[in-house]
Formats: C-alpha cells, sequence, structure tokens
C-alpha cells in the first residue's frame, strides 16, 4: 500500500509542493494501511485506476472550480506567446520566460496557414496579421531545365475564398509580443531554462521559477526540456529577406524552382511588414554539410548559379550583397508519442519537429497553444493534458506524415524521386478530386486540428 502512495504522490501535478490533492490522496490511501497489509500490494490495474482518479480529483477540482492554474511558460515564439494569451484569457495565472535579453526574432518569413489564422483570430490578432501580411491563393513550382510546372495548389480549391497568409516571422511575433503586453502578462527574459525542479523551471544564473501547477515547454527545437530526439535532415536552408521589386512575379504566390531535388529556389511575398515597403522572403534549398563550402565561394558565383536556374528571381537575387544577408535554418524531424509527464506539457516544436515543406510548423504551433487551453477548460474531472494530447495526435501524425513524405520530393539526393514528381505524382494531382484534397492539406484542415475539444 505505501506503494501505491508514493507511486500517486509521484504522479501528482504540482510535485511535493503541491498540497492540495496530494494531502486527499494521502489521507485516503493511508487509513486502509493495515488493510493494505492483510490483502497485498493493489494490481496494476487498481494502480493506474487510483491514479485516475487522483487526477480527476485534481482536474476535476479544477474543472469544476474553475480554478486559476499558476502556469510558467518556457520560450517567448510562436507558440509560447500565443499559449499564454490563451491560458490568460481562459482565467490563469501565467508567466513567460525566454533566454533573450530583449524581444525581437530573428529569421524570414513563413505561411500561416487557414487554421492558423483562425488561432490568430481568437487571440485578436487576424485582424492585424493580415494587414502587416500578403494573402497567398496558391503555391506554384516548376522545374527548371524545361519549365514544366510540377507543383500547383489553390487554397480555394473547395472552398472559395481560402487564402494562406505570407508573414514576416518579426510582424508575427510583434503582434504576438503586444497581445501579451496589453493582457500584462508578465515576461522574464535574460533567462536560458536548463532543465526544472517539478513544476519549477531552472535557468543557467541560477534563478527558479515559482511553482505552479504546471510548466508549459515551448522552447522549440533546441527544447533542454523535452525528451524528443529528432533526426537531422541532410538538407536546409538559406534565407534572405529582400524589397518586393519590379517583377511579372504575382504577389500572391508562393513561387518555387527546382532541378531534380538537390535544387530549390523560392520566392515568398511579405505585404508590408511594417507598414513601409512590400517585402519578399528568398530561400535557397542547401545541404548542410556544403553550408560552409557555400560560404567561402564568391557569392557573384552563387547569384550566378541561382539566376541560371530562374532568370525571373534575378531582382531578387540582385539585393543580396553579403552572404550575411541569408539565414541558415537546419532541419529535423521527429514527434513525441506523448507530449506530456508530471507537471509539464510540450508545445510547439519542443514536441514535433519537422521540414518547413508543407509550411506547417507555426500553424502546429498555434493549434497545440490553442487545444492546450481548451483542454484545460474542458476537462471537467479528466486530465486536460492526456486531453490535449489526444485532441492534436491525429492532426500532428498525419502532418508528420506527409512532411516526411513530401520533403525529400523536393530535398534530396534522389533523382526517381523528383522524376516520379514531375512525370506521375504532378499530372495525378490535378484529376479531381485531387486538388480539392492538397487544397485542404497545405490549409490544414486534412483532418480537424483539435479534434474532440472542437465539438464541446
Ligand atoms: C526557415 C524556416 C521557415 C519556416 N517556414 C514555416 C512556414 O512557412 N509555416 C509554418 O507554419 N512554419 C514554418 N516554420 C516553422 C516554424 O517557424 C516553427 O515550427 C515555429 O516557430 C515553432 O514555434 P515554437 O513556439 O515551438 O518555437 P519558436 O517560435 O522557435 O520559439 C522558441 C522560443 O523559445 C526560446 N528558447 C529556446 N530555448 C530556450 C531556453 N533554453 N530557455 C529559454 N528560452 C528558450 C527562444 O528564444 C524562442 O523565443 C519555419 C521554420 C524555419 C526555420
Amino acid at each position: 500500500m505505501f506503494g501505491a502512495v508514493r507511486y500517486l504522490g509521484h504522479h501528482l501535478p504540482g510535485g511535493p509542493e503541491d498540497q492540495s490533492a496530494g494531502s486527499v490522496i494521502r489521507m485516503i490511501v493511508v487509513r486502509p494501511n493495515i488493510m493494505g497489509r492483510l490483502i497485498g500490494p493493489p494490481p496494476g490495474r487498481v494502480k493506474s485506476a487510483i491514479a485516475r482518479a487522483c487526477q480527476s480529483l485534481r482536474f476535476g477540482q479544477i474543472g469544476r472550480m474553475r480554478e486559476s492554474l499558476r502556469i510558467e511558460i518556457a520560450g517567448a515564439g510562436i507558440g509560447g506567446l500565443s499559449a499564454a494569451a490563451l491560458l490568460h484569457d481562459g482565467g490563469h495565472k501565467v508567466r513567460i520566460w525566454d533566454q533573450f535579453d530583449a524581444p525581437g526574432p530573428v529569421g524570414s518569413g513563413l505561411v500561416i496557414q487557414p487554421v492558423g489564422l483562425n488561432v490568430l483570430d481568437a487571440i485578436g490578432i487576424g485582424h492585424d496579421a493580415r494587414s502587416r501580411g500578403a494573402p497567398i491563393t496558391r503555391m506554384r513550382g516548376h522545374e527548371a531545365d524545361h519549365g514544366r510546372p510540377v507543383l500547383d495548389v489553390r487554397y480555394d480549391a473547395g472552398a472559395p475564398g481560402r487564402t494562406g497568409l505570407g508573414i514576416h516571422r518579426a510582424a508575427l511575433f510583434d503582434l504576438l509580443w503586444q497581445a501579451c503586453r496589453v493582457r500584462g502578462i508578465p515576461v522574464e527574459t535574460g533567462a536560458l531554462a536548463t532543465g526544472r525542479d517539478g513544476t519549477r523551471l531552472c535557468f543557467a544564473d541560477g534563478r527558479l521559477s515559482d511553482a505552479g501547477d504546471l510548466i508549459v515547454d515551448a522552447t522549440g527545437v533546441g527544447s533542454p526540456l523535452s525528451p524528443l530526439v529528432s533526426r537531422p535532415l541532410p538538407y536546409g536552408a538559406i534565407w534572405g529577406n529582400v524589397d518586393w521589386p519590379e517583377t511579372a512575379l504575382p504577389r500572391d504566390e508562393l513561387r518555387q524552382c527546382y532541378r531534380a531535388a538537390d535544387r530549390m529556389i523560392g520566392v515568398l511575398p511579405l505585404g508590408r511588414p511594417d507598414g513601409g515597403a512590400e517585402r519578399a522572403a528568398l530561400f535557397w534549398s542547401l545541404r548542410h554539410d556544403r553550408v560552409a563550402a557555400w560560404r567561402k565561394t564568391p557569392l557573384a558565383d552563387w547569384r550566378a548559379e541561382a539566376t541560371a536556374l530562374w532568370p525571373e528571381v534575378a531582382p531578387f537575387i540582385a539585393q543580396i550583397t553579403d552572404h550575411g544577408d541569408m539565414s541558415l535554418a537546419l532541419y529535423s524531424h521527429g514527434t513525441l508519442r506523448k507530449p506530456y509527464s508530471d507537471g509539464i506539457v510540450h508545445i510547439g516544436d519542443a514536441a514535433h519537429r519537422a521540414s518547413p515543406q508543407l509550411g506547417q510548423g507555426a500553424n502546429m504551433a498555434l493549434l497545440d497553444a490553442q487545444a492546450l487551453a481548451l483542454a484545460i477548460r474542458h476537462a471537467d474531472g479528466q486530465d486536460p493534458l492526456a486531453l490535449y494530447a489526444a485532441a492534436r495526435r491525429w492532426h500532428v501524425r498525419v502532418y508528420q506524415l506527409f512532411s516526411r513524405v513530401f520533403t525529400p520530393q523536393y530535398q534530396s539526393d534522389s533523382k526517381i524521386l523528383p522524376w516520379l514528381r514531375d512525370r506521375a505524382l504532378f499530372p495525378l494531382s490535378q484529376v479531381p478530386p485531387l486538388p480539392r484534397v492538397l487544397g485542404a492539406l497545405v490549409s490544414g484542415t486534412m483532418l480537424p486540428p483539435v479534434a474532440s475539444l472542437t465539438r464541446r
């Protein structure tokens, strides 16, 4: 029976400092101690039933009493800031911690898909995001040597008026940051998380957060809190931000050009991130073991190669005058089977990572944040973290699978995959109903993104 007490205590959210449900359960379980000695330790099934009851007791109280949780969020990126805003709106006391000394993310552009835009609307910044980005109606790619189209996905296939949003990462960050500031959410900067002690975050400078009810790990790909071990992908990309030049390229399409799968260049419209000039993100696929060589190659050689591949991008490329104008992004792939454990939940890249080929990473972080806030709100006696994981499980798994299948067609050394892509998969993709299916795939609506929680 003492085993059961330890087992339960260990599984209580909040660890040793957490008195509320822990002491109730200890009373219930310790009293029949003599009985326990007579009948021996409970079988595993009983243990887990008691553990479930314990979780229910703790979170059931929260659900019924609308208790305000104390939540420490590590990471003020896309997932962390959106979780903070949504959890605050759910009546919880949140605090954000980030390693940066001053806000201001580096990086380039990304596409927020329609499902992600819904989350921005829920936070109250959807309108501003749309005004600081560019609506994307279509994703198109062509093969360099013959100019053949090899990718054509329309957002509005089967859903008139549906668009994605090309946006500069700094503009999105700024909006999320302001959303947290106006809500009065405290942010601690210069706080490099190194681990945790129960529900306290530990930082490199010796600081500790308060012991709250829950830690939200939103520290992204390098999370020191997540057990996820991801597989590095051979290809990453270099990204740069440029002004939108005089060009015939449409302002509402993500365009790419490929040679086999080992060369790819792309242009993503970003609208007017700071209300001034129209901007674009320029990206060039690069194998990670060729990055050092690229940095040593005269820039003129790279510009000549890229322009020869796709002459229309010459006015974009001409704006890159230094290797430092392009920043490197390495990609990796992996998914946590269980994105939570005692007192901690992982969201965004800390829970799952993929190449940005399908443009879903930021959306996944936004959806995770939304699912977590909804799960806590609707727990009603169930473990909200299990509810969160269940709500996101299939959406995450299916998109991770598609990302794994699609990425090597566009970024790999394979000769067969791009051949199949150009001659079989692209023609097939234009046959109804596949245009609709692909439209739903990039929009993030292949499956309900927060499953059971939307039906409540
Ligand atoms: C080049 C590139 C292009 C992309 N394009 C797209 C796209 O088109 N569409 C899309 O949806 N997604 C895209 N993604 C993916 C997307 O950017 C990520 O999936 C998304 O930012 C994940 O959000 P997050 O909150 O998990 O992590 P992040 O946004 O990376 O935030 C993590 C935060 O945690 C902080 N942090 C990290 N470690 C610690 C620590 N130890 N202690 C304290 N703080 C810490 C960081 O400073 C940061 O603020 C792209 C990614 C890259 C690299």
